[in-house]
């Protein structure tokens, strides 16, 4: 007879109890809503907690050289390969409680219900909450994955944020130092595979009656950065006629970007989500305006062609309107498909748990496991989400939901530690 889930033992309840938990100050950078950019004072005050958590669970927990909170559950063997499961503890500002940070807490209850019954595989198990995925400090996203899977770039470790404060000096603050940040990288024998649950963020599941998805593939992404550059000039004296106005072009662009995103397959997306205007005062035409392009979908060839429109678009508009166009790659992430033994396993331990076979997606979203693929087969289990809301204080989810994934996450090492270390995965039993 099954017990019950409580909030006491490892459960999705208490997962859910853990998330709310850290979803306000001390945890949050804002008292308003929910803001814990990377290296700030929520990021370490959320570890403290999730450090504690992870040692009742059994595990030996540390903070790596790039900011990242590492746990670790030992092996039947000393040194054993680890089992990475993980998700990131930052969130966007003015985010949800469950974004990233429920797939670090159902690693840490994964650990628990295990170590709460003696179980040990042939692997160890080790949970990382990564400091940076949503970019929401540093002009770049990913970063601390990025270190893990040992893919920095020389340009990463010259960012600073929008206060000009640079990686160097956040680091300090956390008692790391921007010399040893590369040396959070892992070595390929040491990981067997990265396991990443996060919510959907999206409607498909909700809309089709599912608790879980499997993930086929992580769509590819660029983005961009834009700088239109025009004459500022007086409001009140500057005629019309004469102006180079670097917000209208900039508006202009910003539909154009719509517009072409829009003409692509479902999965092909556009987005400005950032525009900063100078002088940005009420009685001067903007001079300068810098914005932000994201676009993504699920096969490479359909973003680079709708790169390529946007590219064109623009050049067209800011020649027409006589001023300067300068757009820069800031990143280029590939599409990453997960890894197909490990997602069959995730799928067998998601139909054991529903009784039903799972929904396969490809994720819009960018998530750490796109990094992790550098180093390790990967896999990613999706939750349903209320509305397929995320990025918002409204985001919510299902505690049978919750119970079900940590459920599909019990089975799945399970299955792993089967099949890669015992006999061949055994059928349900009734
Ligand atoms: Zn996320």
């Amino acid at each position: 007879m099954v017990k019950p889930p409580t909030r006491e033992a490892a459960s999705g309840l208490r997962a859910v109890a853990r998330c709310d938990e850290l979803g306000a100050v001390p945890y949050s950078d804002s008292d308003e809503h929910l803001f814990r950019p990377y290296l700030g004072a929520g990021h370490a005050a959320a570890l403290d907690r999730i450090a504690a958590w992870m040692t009742e669970a059994g595990m030996a927990a540390r903070i790596d050289a790039a900011g990242n909170i590492v746990g670790r559950y030992e092996g039947r063997h000393p040194d054993a390969p680890a089992l990475l499961i993980g998700s990131h503890v930052d969130s966007v500002r003015d985010g949800g409680r469950y974004d990233g940070m429920l797939g670090v807490i159902l690693g840490i209850e994964t650990v628990a219900w295990f170590a709460e019954r003696g179980h040990r595989f042939g692997f160890a198990i080790e949970v990382i909450g990564f400091g940076d995925e949503e970019g929401s400090r540093f002009p770049v996203s990913m970063l601390t994955s990025r270190a893990v899977a040992g893919v920095l770039g020389d340009q990463d470790l010259a960012l600073a944020d929008a206060a000009g404060v640079g990686l160097a000096e956040a680091l300090e603050g956390f008692g790391l130092d921007l010399a040893g940040f590369a040396g959070a990288a892992r070595q390929r024998g040491d990981v067997l595979a990265y396991v990443e649950a996060h919510i959907e963020q999206g409607p498909v599941l909700e809309a089709e009656g599912h608790a879980l998805g499997v993930v086929s593939g992580i769509a590819a992404q660029y983005r961009f950065r834009a700088v239109v550059t025009g004459t500022a000039g007086h409001a009140g004296t500057m005629a019309m006629r004469l102006r180079h106005d670097a917000l209208a072009a900039a508006a202009e662009m910003v539909l154009a970007v719509e517009r072409i995103g829009g003409a692509g397959p479902e999965d092909l997306v556009a987005t400005v989500g950032r525009m900063e205007v100078g002088p940005g005062v009420p009685n001067v035409v903007p001079g300068a305006v810098t914005f932000s392009i994201d676009v993504r979908a699920g096969r490479g060839a359909v973003r680079d062609r709708a790169a390529d429109e946007i590219r064109q678009a623009l050049a067209e508009i800011a020649a027409r309107r006589a001023v300067t166009l300068d757009l820069t790659v800031q990143q280029d992430l590939p599409a990453t498909p997960c890894d197909a033994g490990l997602s069959d396993l995730m799928a067998e331990a998601v139909r054991e748990v529903t009784g039903a076979a799972p929904r396969i997606l490809v994720s819009g979203a960018g998530h750490d496991a796109m990094v992790m693929a550098h180093l390790a087969p990967v896999a990613m289990l999706f939750l349903r989400c209320r509305g397929g809301i995320s990025h918002n204080p409204a985001e919510a989810v299902m505690d049978e939901d919750v119970q079900a994934a940590l459920e599909a996450m019990t089975a799945f090492v399970a299955r792993l530690d089967r099949a890669s270390f015992g006999a061949p995965p055994k059928e349900k039993e009734e």
